[in-house]
C-alpha cells in the first residue's frame, strides 16, 4: 500500500503562466535584447538544476550570467522570485478531488519541487491546496534529479510505500525509479511512450496500491 505521495508542482498540481507575467518582467529589466534568453529560460533553469544540486541567487545569477551572457544578478532573482508568487495559476483538472481522497485515506502528501521552497509554499497557500501538504521539499534544499533529492522527500519511506507523481519524465519519472521508488508521470494529453507508467486524470494516482 502506498503511504506517501510525493507530487511535483508546476504542470502537476498547477499551471501558472509564466510567460505573460514573469518572462514579462524579466524583459522589461532586462531588456530587449534578452529576449531570446528569456524565451527559453526555462531550458536554462532546467540545466541548471541538472547541474547543481541546489538554487541560491548567488549560483543561479552566476551560471545565467555565464551561459547567457545577460547581466542577471542575485537582486533581480530575488525579484523575480518574489513576483512567481504573484503569478496566476489554474490548478489541474481533479487535483482538489485527489486530495481530498488521500487526506480522507489518511495518506502523507508532500509537494518535491525544483523551485525556492518559500514561493512554492505561498502559491500552494494562495490556490487553497497548502494544508493538505505535510511538508514541501523546494530546490534551495536539493534539486531534482539529484538523488538526494528523492530521498529527502521519500524521508524514510519505504520505496514500496511511496510514489512520485509529476510531469517531467527525467526528474519525476526516470529521476525517482532509478533510486527504486515507484513513480507515474502526469501526462493529460498522452504524448508520452507507452512503456512509462502514467495517468492522464489525477484521480487514477488513486488506483495505484
Ligand atoms: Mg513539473
Amino acid at each position: 500500500m502506498k503511504k506517501r505521495y510525493i507530487f511535483d508542482l508546476d504542470g502537476t498540481l498547477m499551471r501558472g503562466d509564466f510567460k505573460n507575467f514573469t518572462d514579462q518582467y524579466l524583459l522589461e529589466q532586462l531588456g530587449e535584447e534578452a529576449r531570446p534568453v528569456v524565451g527559453h529560460i526555462h531550458d536554462y533553469l532546467s540545466q541548471y538544476e541538472r547541474t547543481f544540486p541546489r538554487y541560491t541567487d548567488e549560483n543561479l545569477s552566476r551560471f545565467l550570467r555565464e551561459q547567457t551572457g545577460v547581466p542577471f544578478t542575485p537582486e533581480l532573482i530575488r525579484e523575480w522570485d518574489e513576483l512567481v508568487v504573484e503569478l496566476p495559476n489554474t490548478l489541474e483538472e481533479g487535483v482538489l478531488e485527489t486530495l481530498e481522497e488521500l487526506k480522507r485515506r489518511n495518506r502523507d502528501i508532500v509537494v518535491l519541487t525544483n523551485w525556492y521552497t518559500e514561493s512554492q509554499r505561498k502559491r500552494l497557500a494562495k490556490e487553497g491546496i497548502l494544508p493538505y501538504f505535510r511538508a514541501i521539499y523546494g530546490g534551495d534544499l536539493m534539486t531534482k534529479p539529484h538523488k538526494e533529492a528523492y530521498w529527502v522527500a521519500a524521508a524514510g519511506c519505504k520505496p514500496r510505500e511511496c510514489i512520485f507523481v509529476g510531469d517531467n519524465v527525467d526528474f519525476d519519472y526516470v529521476g525517482p525509479k532509478s533510486c527504486g521508488y515507484d513513480a507515474v508521470l502526469y501526462d493529460k494529453n498522452d504524448t508520452h511512450h507507452k512503456s512509462i507508467v502514467k495517468i492522464k486524470r489525477m484521480n487514477e494516482i488513486l488506483d495505484f496500491k
